[in-house]
């Protein structure tokens, strides 16, 4: 492989994961580990397992087929919806779905009872981000429906927040969480086994104390993987920033003006880029592009490196105050942001290199 490669430390994965459960374990908490961001790639989980989470969650079904194909032995949580055509896969494969359609909930009960078996649900209740969820004045006529469906069982009220809405959980909106499933297992006589509350978002209500104790569960990716809450994106005490580092290597370095030369039109993605004239620069070209990883999401480790711009292919790096350092056939290393990591992950032109004690296995 020529490309650029993304280097995956498991241990730093399985170190990160230890943190987060132990912190949440001190309030009763267990931690779902979420490796969509990765594409469900079976080292991370098992990294996730060592380091305490309980379950993984998945939004692909292609992801939870790998996975076990694999030999990841845990359960499993199928985090997106589940769509009406995915209905037998879904409860075949998957432990437990979070759901938020009366119609699909319907298709999954006639396709576990075909099946003779039971599938566990997780309701999701929208309580304000507008992503998925039942609308809470909408909430207890749901279960009145669903509770009598042959093959399901109601395992769990959840909620999802800071993904569309960007509404940040509080001890307000989680006590409401905790007072809707009570509502609900009160009218309906029955036991709630999860309340899921949310996702790296909650790290800072948990840490502080504050999350009410009846929240049980939490499904937590970006956390993990890149050791940051997602709120404010700060680095999560006591763990690795770092698991993940991309890799591109120069393929021409040379010196060139600030400012192209003629008239300018659109970019290759027709964009007008506006220049500063620094003079003559230090340009390393990289073999590394939008093919690869979303740009905007990357940085150069090294902080006397600044990237100058990209296309499908090429990234140009301004390596002046490194001049003379680096030459043709270097290699220069970046952090990734969700964003980069996801791109980077689903790219097949980015090689993955697990590493365990710091080298390639
Ligand atoms: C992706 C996802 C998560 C995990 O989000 P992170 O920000 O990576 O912790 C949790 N819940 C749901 C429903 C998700 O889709």
């Amino acid at each position: 492989m020529y490309g650029p490669y993304v280097t995956i430390d498991l241990e730093k994965i399985e170190h990160n994961a230890r943190t987060i459960t132990r912190l949440c374990g001190k309030y009763g908490i267990e931690v779902t580990g979420v490796t969509k961001v990765t594409c469900g790639m079976p080292q991370v989980a098992k990294a996730m397992l060592r380091g305490g989470v309980s379950s993984i969650g998945e939004s692909r079904m292609k992801n939870i087929h790998r996975l076990k194909a694999s030999g990841v032995n845990t359960s499993y949580m199928l985090l997106r919806i589940p769509s009406i055509s995915a209905v037998d896969d879904v409860v075949s494969s998957v432990d437990i779905s979070l759901n938020s359609e009366l119609s699909v909930i319907a298709a999954l009960s006639e396709a576990a009872c075909r099946r003779g078996r039971v599938h566990n649900i997780i309701i999701m209740v929208d309580l304000g981000d507008l992503r998925e969820g039942v609308w809470p004045d909408d909430l207890l006529p749901f279960v009145r429906e669903v509770i009598d469906l042959p093959g399901i069982r109601i395992t769990g009220l959840g909620t999802n927040l800071g993904c569309y809405g960007g509404v940040v959980p509080s001890e307000a909106n989680m006590n409401q969480l905790v007072a809707y499933a009570r509502r609900i297992e009160k009218k309906f006589a029955l036991k709630l086994e999860y309340i899921s509350g949310g996702s790296s978002n909650s790290l800072n209500l948990i840490a502080s104390g504050k999350i009410p104790k009846e929240i049980n569960n939490v499904r937590i990716g970006e956390g993990i993987l890149l050791g940051r809450e997602t709120v404010h994106r700060t680095p999560w005490p006591g763990t690795f920033q770092d698991a993940f580092v991309l890799y591109g290597e120069v393929i021409e370095l040379k010196e060139k003006p600030s400012i192209p030369i003629g008239e300018t039109s659109e970019d290759a993605f027709g964009r007008k880029p506006a220049f500063v004239d620094k003079g003559e620069r230090d340009r390393a070209i990289l073999n590394i592009g939008r093919e690869d990883v979303y740009i905007e999401g990357i940085k150069p480790i090294d902080p006397r490196f600044t990237i100058l711009g990209a296309s499908s292919d090429h990234l140009i790096v301004d390596v002046t105050p490194a001049e003379k350092t680096i030459e043709v056939g270097d290699e220069l290393a970046f952090s990734l942001n969700y964003s980069a990591l996801l791109a980077a992950m689903t790219s097949e032109y980015v090689e993955k290199r697990p590493l365990r004690g710091g080298k390639s296995i």
